[in-house]
């Protein structure tokens, strides 16, 4: 059978439909572009945003129009919360929870079309943890790696803690080979990523320091990144292992959400403002090229004129080098659906325009303090009409730099010279 896939969401969800994919190409089917006619179309849901259904349904109705006799599967976060309202969807064949769709072709046998949808989504309480990886580039030499899975905090405006289940965590005699594999694979740097990456916890105890020093004294030639941490999370001893790492790279995404205490009480977060501030201050101190990213959310009920500009003046105050913002929906089920003070939707979205606008501000101020900088490029992709290699420093700073284009994907060092277009343009040296 030919079977294809669509991702929606993360990169966490991505590296598990890549996973997903192994099980059919092991059990002897061909994997095709979504593009491409297929006999299974299998659909990973999300839920952060409240377009999950409209955007389930787009999706099914797209694979649909590919190939009119497909069987249609939806899988993932959505598949788990909602079943209901995936089986009103027309054309779907079978809806699989986050523990079933790591199971699909021992599950189903006989892939096809259902007069009514089939729905395998069981409880998600002693969920095991299903190792996934991925590529997250074309040049394939970055693979996301996931370590962790499932969140138990139950910050007021998530349903992640519903979707995914509790926390779980990848055995830690399992992470060397991984890597082997993806350095066999030809893989120079690993993101370490988890749903909650920082409550990664093996069932020996061993926690996300001791993954980290693991990981530092290995000798592969790999680079390590890791992925979104909540901040209070990354431990002074995780810092104090990048710091003098030559492994792991001083680059950092924290999320804030908010800068306002008062929102974040009610987000039920689990770190006051400034502990928050020390910590990127002491980061900063520490390594001072690191490139720290944020995530915001704006509009979240009861976020007052005055609250968003305590958070504007936060950020502008904090050497923040970018955000992803997130415009505040209601999801169903969340204690914060239920909250007074809803914002307005056009408030919310200009709070959004106004903090993309100052992410672009401080990346452009980031960037422009590397220029003259020595760092290390893993070259990513290869443009003909400029000649130019692309790809990324150890400390995230998107870069271009003019080499022959038989270059191997290894290491390489570079000047960083002059920022140009949202990237700095650099030379080897
Ligand atoms: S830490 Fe909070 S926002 Fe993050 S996944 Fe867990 S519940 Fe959701």
């Amino acid at each position: 059978m030919k079977v294809s896939f669509y991702n929606l969401g993360c990169k966490v969800n991505l590296a598990d439909i890549s996973r997903i994919g192994k099980q059919f190409e092991e059990a002897g089917h061909d994997i095709v572009d979504f593009e491409q006619e297929s006999d299974v179309i299998l659909i990973n849901t999300c839920t952060v945003t409240h377009r999950a259904d409209a955007d389930c349904k787009k999706i099914v109705r797209r694979a649909l129009r590919q190939s009119p006799n497909a069987y249609v599967g939806v899988v993932g976060c959505f598949a788990q919360l909602s079943p209901g309202e995936i089986i009103k969807i027309d054309g779907v064949d079978g809806v699989f929870g986050q523990n079933e769709k790591f199971h699909i072709p021992e599950l189903i046998t006989d892939f096809k079309k259902q007069d009514e949808a089939m729905v395998l989504v069981g409880d998600l309480k002693d969920i095991p943890f299903h190792t996934s990886a991925v590529s997250d580039n074309v040049g394939k030499t970055r693979a996301v790696f996931k370590i962790q899975d499932g969140c138990e905090y139950n910050c007021s405006f998530c349903t992640i803690p519903m979707a995914r289940g509790g926390f779980r965590s990848i055995d830690f005699a399992e992470i060397e080979s991984e890597i082997k594999n993806f350095s066999d694979s030809g893989f120079g740097e690993v993101i370490l990523s988890g749903v909650n990456l920082g409550e990664y916890k093996s069932i020996n105890g061993e926690n996300l320091t001791h993954v980290v020093r693991f990981l530092d004294k290995l000798n592969y030639p790999i680079r390590y990144r890791i992925s979104s941490i909540e901040p209070n999370l990354l431990k002074p001893e995780i810092l104090d292992i990048i710091e003098k790492s030559d492994k792991f790279t001083p680059h950092f995404h924290i999320p804030l959400q908010s800068g306002s205490g008062e929102i974040l009480r009610k987000m039920k977060r689990r770190y006051r403002i400034k502990n928050y501030q020390k910590l990127i201050l002491n980061i900063k101190e520490r390594m001072p090229d690191a490139c720290i990213g944020a995530d915001i959310i704006t509009g979240f009920p009861g976020e007052t004129a005055g609250h968003f500009e305590t958070t504007l003046n936060l950020i502008k105050s904090l050497p923040i080098s970018y955000l992803h913002v997130f415009t505040y929906s209601e999801r169903k089920g969340t204690p914060a659906a239920s909250l007074e003070g809803s914002v307005p939707r056009d408030i919310r979205k200009e709070r959004t325009k106004s903090l993309r606008k100052l992410s672009g501000n401080k990346l452009e101020v980031f960037y422009r303090s590397q220029i003259g900088k020595i760092k290390t490029v893993i070259p990513e992709s290869y443009s003909k009409e400029s000649g130019e290699w692309r790809g990324w420093t150890e400390n995230y700073v998107n870069t271009s730099f003019s080499a022959n284009k038989n270059i191997p994907p290894d290491p390489i060092k570079i000047k960083l010279l002059e920022y140009k277009g949202g990237k700095l343009i650099s030379e080897l040296i």
